[in-house]
C-alpha cells in the first residue's frame, strides 16, 4: 500500500513510529505536512499540490493533526477523501471530537456514563450553575483547551465565581463540571483500534496536581482495566465514528465516566507503558480496513 502519514513534524515520536511500523510491513510511506498542501476544490478530479508536485496513488492516509491546525487539517482530509483515499478517522469524526460540548453531547444521547457537566458562556445565575454540579469542589474548564491547560479546580465556592466571573469576562465558553475526588488524580487511557481496546494505561497526576496530563508531569503505568471500562470506551469511540482514539475515563462512584476522546492520540506513553506494537496494529487495521474499501461516508451521529 501507498499511505500518508499527515503530520507536521517526521520527528515525533508517533509519526516514526507509524513510519516504520509501515516499512516493516513493506508499504510505501510518505510523511505530508498538512499546512504545505494546497488543493483545487473545484476539479473534476481532486487533486493535492504539495511540494510541486501532485499526491497521487495513495491508498489510505492517516490524519495526526493537531488540535491548532484542525480547521485546516481537516480539510485536506476531505480532500484526501474525495480522491478515495481512505482514512484512518474521516474529517467529520475529527473535526467532531475536537468540540468537547458537541462531543459531551452526542456522548450523553448514547448514555455513556458522564461527570455531571455544564455549559455557559454568560450565566445571569452563577450559584445556580454552581448548585448543578453539586457545589464546590468543582472542575472549570475552557471549551478550547487542551493537554490540561485551561482545567481549573475551584475548591471553595467562592473560588468557582471568581474563576466562572473570570472567564466570563474574557467571553470565553466553559464547562463546568462535577469534579470527581475518588479518582484521586488518576485517569484511564485506552487506546481503541477498530472497535477493540488494544491497550489502556493509568496516568497518575504529579504530586499536588489533579490533572493527570502527561504533559503536566503525570506518570503512566499499565493497567487492567474491567469489562464495564472496556465496553465504555468501545462505544464512544463508535459514537464519535473514530477508527483510532483515545478514550480518557476516570473511575468515579458512578461508574466509569468519560472525559475525553482523542482522534490523534499519543503513542509514546501507551508504547512505553505496555510495551506493544500499537503503530503496528494500526497499520494492519489499514491493511484490513482499506482492502474492503469501506466507503467514507458518515458514521458516528451528528
Ligand atoms: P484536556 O483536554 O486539556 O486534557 P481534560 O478535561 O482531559 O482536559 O482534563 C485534564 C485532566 O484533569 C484529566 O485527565 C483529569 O486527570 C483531570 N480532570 C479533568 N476534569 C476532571 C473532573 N471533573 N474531576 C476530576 N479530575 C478531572
Amino acid at each position: 500500500m501507498k499511505i500518508g502519514i499527515l503530520s507536521r513534524n517526521p520527528k515525533l515520536y508517533s509519526t516514526r513510529r507509524l513510519v516504520e511500523a509501515a516499512r516493516q510491513r513493506k508499504h510505501e510511506v510518505r510523511v505530508i505536512d498538512v499546512l504545505r498542501c494546497y488543493m483545487d476544490i473545484t476539479a473534476h478530479n481532486p487533486v493535492i499540490h504539495y511540494k510541486g508536485e501532485e499526491l497521487t496513488g495513495f491508498d489510505a492516509v492517516i490524519p495526526r493533526i493537531g488540535a491548532s491546525i484542525t480547521f485546516y487539517g481537516t480539510a485536506v482530509v476531505r480532500q484526501f477523501e474525495m480522491m478515495g483515499v481512505f482514512s484512518v478517522n474521516e474529517s467529520v469524526a475529527i473535526t467532531r471530537s475536537r468540540d468537547k460540548l458537541r462531543s459531551l453531547q452526542l456522548l450523553s444521547r448514547t448514555g455513556l456514563g458522564l461527570p455531571i457537566t455544564t455549559f455557559a458562556h454568560s450565566p445571569d445565575d452563577i450559584n445556580g450553575l454552581i448548585d448543578e454540579v453539586g457545589g464546590a469542589p468543582l472542575v472549570i474548564k475552557l471549551l478550547e483547551g487542551t493537554q490540561g491547560l485551561g482545567v481549573v479546580l475551584a475548591e471553595t465556592k467562592k473560588a468557582a465565581e471568581s474563576v466562572i466571573q473570570a472567564f466570563m469576562g474574557l467571553n470565553a465558553n466553559i464547562l463546568v463540571q462535577e469534579f470527581i475526588k475518588e479518582a484521586r488524580g488518576s485517569d484511564i487511557r485506552c487506546l481503541v483500534v477498530g472497535g477493540k481496546v488494544v491497550s489502556a494505561m493509568e496516568r497518575k497526576a504529579a504530586p499536588g496536581e489533579f490533572r493527570s496530563n502527561l504533559h503536566r508531569g503525570g506518570q503512566a503505568s499499565l493497567i487492567k482495566i474491567t469489562p464495564e471500562e472496556r465496553s465504555t470506551a468501545v462505544r464512544a469511540a463508535s459514537t464519535m465514528g473514530l477508527n483510532v482514539c483515545g478514550v480518557d475515563l476516570l473511575r468515579s462512584n458512578h461508574g466509569p465516566v468519560i472525559m475525553e476522546v482523542n482522534s490523534s492520540p499519543g503513542l509514546r506513553g501507551i508504547e512505553e507503558a505496555s510495551k506493544k506494537d500499537i503503530a503496528g496494529m494500526i497499520i494492519e487495521f489499514l491493511e484490513k480496513e482499506s482492502q474492503e474499501r469501506k466507503s467514507t461516508k458518515t458514521r458516528g451521529r451528528g
